[in-house]
This record gives C-alpha cells, structure tokens and sequence, in this order.
C-alpha cells in the first residue's frame, strides 16, 4: 500500500544528510491558514512529505457532503505550491492506523495538538524522533466565511436529499407491498437502501459472503454540479457510483463471489459484465427498467453467460400490466365504467385508499347529510334525466344485508322529502346491490339513484355489467 518508490526516495534524502518531515490533513478548500501551517512544518525539516487524505477516507470520517474539492484538485495544488512539498502522498480509506508515520519513520512529525491526545502523542515517538506541535492556524476571515457558506449549503443538499431519498424508499415499499415478515435479504435491502445519495434512483445490493451480510448503495458525487446530478433521466456510469460497484469496493480482494446476488434494481449492463467477471451465478431483484436500453442488454448478457435471474416478488405495477382481476378493487368496479374521465376519478381515489363515495372525498356537490345517509348531486348524470339525485350510505356500506330497519326508514323520509322540496310529480328509485358484474355498478358502496326525467322523455338506467374493461378505455 505505501509506494516502495517514495520509501526509496525518502531513505536516499535520509542519507544525504536531509531531515524528513511529515504532516497530515485532508487540505480540502485550502485556505491561509493550511498554507500557514505547511510553511511552518516545511521550517522544521529539509524534505517534507505531506499526507493527503482520499476522498473516501474524509467521507467516513466527515460524512457524504465532505470533501468540497475532489482529491486530485488537492493533490495537484499541494504539489503546485513552490518549495513546499518534496512529496504528496494520498492516505487511502483502508490502510492501518498510522500506517504512514511507521513506514516513512520521519525525523519529525508535525501535528496540531488538538488532534492528537497525550497517550497518541506518546506512542507516536516509537515512530519518529520528534514531534513537533503547532498551533491550529488562524483561518483568514473571508475564506473562513466561504467554507462556512458552502459547508451549509453541502448540508442543506445532503438534508434534503436524505429526505428524498427516504420518499423514495417509501414508494418502493408500496410498490413491493413491503411488509418486515418478508424473507432476508429484502428487509436488510430495504433498511440500507437509505445509505444511498442517489434520490432519483436509490439502489441497494447485498450479498451473503464470509458468514454476513454485506451491503452497497449507489452514491452520487456530491462533487458534481447540482445541474448535472438533478437532471440525470438515466443511471449514468460517470455520475454515480452503482450499488452493485459499491458493495464491490466495500467486499475488498474477493476472487470468486460464488454466491447469490441480490439487489433493488436488476444491474445495468456495465454492472453485469462486472458480475460475470467475478463469478455471480445468480441474481434476485425486486424491481426493473425492462423498457430501458442498459437493461436489455444485461439481460442479453445473463442469458448468454447462463446467469440465472429471478425477480422476487411480483410488484403492482406488473400485477397491472398483466391484466388485474376487476373484482379486486376495493371500492371500484373498472368494467362498469361509462367514461373515461369517470374512470380517471375513481382510479385516482381507489390509488390513494380512498373511496370515491366517501363523504371524505366524494368530488361533487353535498346537499345534506342525514343520520345514516347523505344527499348529493349526480356529477354525471343520466341523459333524459333532469334531476338525479344520489342517495348514499354514509358509513361505507356495501351489501343490503348491512342495511338496518332505521336506515331503511331514513332512505324513505329522504325519499320523501326530495320529491316534495324538488317538485318531482314522478321519477324513480333505484339501488344497484351486489356483484357489479351482474348489476352494473361502478362504485361498491350502497347508494341510491332517485331521477326525475325531464318531460317527455326517457331515461334508461341500466342494469347488468361487464367483466372486461370498455374497449375506448384505459386504466391509467
Ligand atoms: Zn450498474
């Protein structure tokens, strides 16, 4: 992990009589007082190295806003800086504690106090002649505003996109019709799909392997312009770290991951290939962009490296797709439907849990609500019928043997009272009950039609439905 190249070159400067230096930071927004500070360590030796962290290793440490410049940037504005830095080094996520110090084995290390505690500092001397400890250099003030400003706007970023992300998750779990009693993995996927950056399309992937459960999220670089990230339509590679790449990384040196894969989304094809490489045989996923170009292609893959794929559960867009059986809405019957804009409407209601009929959300006009029903208005009248009125169960009832002795009576007076207010010198009563398919109802909870037809004219009120939806209709 540390280069045999700067170990030589270190050990060469040793012999020439030159103290070696090491001081460490992450360096990200540079600012005055890091250069303060370099100045100060590069007084203290004749050849300094100065450590880097990753990126990675400050995402760990400061969370997934930090850094604000990408480590390259502050690779290559430590090594521009004149005479300071005889060496930049980068320290990766996963090396040891220390691994530097003990490698390089400097004449003098140079810290700020407040990062290391007593016991650290008296350890750290096994490794180096001297310590040498600074104070924390004073920030000059206007880039210290900058950094605050941009910190908080990272964190605003970071806020709401953690609040995105967790809708995102949620509307998954509806998809899936999520419930906890679900078999492993698919709750652990669900809970670390959180850990992901990507709002648009969140993804976790998981594996059983050395006896745990690993887990990997797909994570945007938050580096990147806001524009470029909120305007992605697609997955792309160079945006976003994919789950599948992640839980890779996290795996380490694994050479053959024989084991099943599992994950949210089945993976793009770059990802696939990557799976093949390593010797995944099989892949279970809960959702799918198959009328996506990168998914047809991963298919394409899998089946030609035999890979077995295998969708878990059956989500509700596809139960959909394939034909959904009419009776099992809750409080709609589709084929029954006389419009499509009525159809729209109660598809919309039925979507969110809502009953169309329910004095809640019922979208027309309310003329009185009595004890045990309530009067409204036909939004979509009958055509001959100059009032139509709809008589409906308050208390979401939905066959006749729910109908009480009292309800009954009030369904009279209500009767009653409308023909006399409404002037109705004749008409009719009419109450659908039971399977829609056979009385034609669209909407399951019992109400009551009364009409007054306009004079001279007819008004069918039909009976008798369907089983399949009308032809010139869609659910949508
Ligand atoms: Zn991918």
């Amino acid at each position: 992990m540390i280069d045999k190249d700067l170990i030589t070159r270190v050990e060469e400067a040793k012999k020439n009589g030159k103290r070696i230096g090491l001081v460490q930071g992450s360096w990200d927004l540079f600012h005055l007082g890091h250069l303060r500070y370099l100045l100060k360590a590069k007084e203290e030796c004749d050849y300094l190295i100065v450590a880097m962290d990753s990126d990675e290793k400050i995402r760990k440490r400061k969370g997934p806003s930090r850094p604000i410049i990408p480590e390259k940037e502050r690779y290559e504005f430590i090594k521009l800086l004149p005479n300071i830095a005889n060496e930049v080094v980068i320290k990766e996520v996963d090396e040891p504690k220390w691994n530097l110090i003990k490698n390089v084995k400097p004449d003098v290390l140079i810290v700020i106090k407040e990062n290391y505690n007593e016991e650290d500092l008296e350890k750290l001397k096994e490794y180096c002649k001297r310590i040498a400890i600074l104070k924390r250099q004073s920030e000059s003030s206007t880039s210290d505003k900058i950094r605050k400003i941009i910190l908080s706007s990272k964190g605003e970023q970071v806020k709401k996109i953690n609040e995105e992300i967790e809708k995102a998750v949620e509307e998954l779990k509806q998809r899936i019709s999520y419930n906890s009693d679900m078999p492993e993995p698919i709750p652990g996927l669900i809970e670390h799909l959180k850990e992901s950056t990507d709002k648009i399309c969140p993804v976790c992937a998981c594996v059983y392997y050395n006896s745990e459960w690993h887990y990997g999220s797909n994570k945007v670089d938050l580096n990147l312009s806001k524009y470029d990230i909120e305007n992605r339509t697609e997955l792309y590679y160079a945006l976003t770290e994919h789950a599948e790449m992640n839980l890779l990384k996290k795996l380490g040196e694994v050479k053959k991951l024989d084991v099943p894969f599992y994950t949210t989304l089945f993976p793009c094809d770059k990802c696939m290939k990557v799976l093949i490489d390593k010797g995944v045989k099989e892949i279970y996923y809960l959702e799918d962009h198959e009328n996506k170009n990168w998914s047809k292609r991963s298919h394409e893959l899998a089946k030609k490296h035999n890979i077995k794929v295998e969708k878990l559960i059956k989500t509700k867009t596809s139960v959909i797709e394939e034909s959904r059986d009419m009776s099992s809405y809750k409080y709609i019957y589709p084929p029954n439907a006389r419009t499509q804009e009525q159809l729209d409407i109660m598809m919309r209601l039925e979507n969110e849990g809502k009953d169309p009929l329910s004095i809640d959300y019922i979208e027309q006009e309310i003329i009185e609500t009595k004890k045990y029903w309530y009067i409204s208005k036909n939004r979509f009248p009958y055509s001959g019928a100059e009032l139509q009125f709809l008589i409906i169960s308050k208390y979401g009832i939905y066959d006749l043997n729910s109908i009480t002795p009292e309800m009954w009576e009030e369904l009279k007076e209500i009767c009653i009272e409308l023909s006399k207010e409404y002037n109705i010198p004749g008409g009719a009563i009419n109450m659908r009950f039971g399977d829609p398919s056979y009385s034609g109802a669209t909407l399951k909870r019992l109400h009551v039609h009364l009409i007054k037809p306009k004079e001279e004219e007819k008004v069918k009120f039909s009976i008798g439905g369907h089983k399949e939806l009308k032809k010139e209709l869609k659910l949508n």
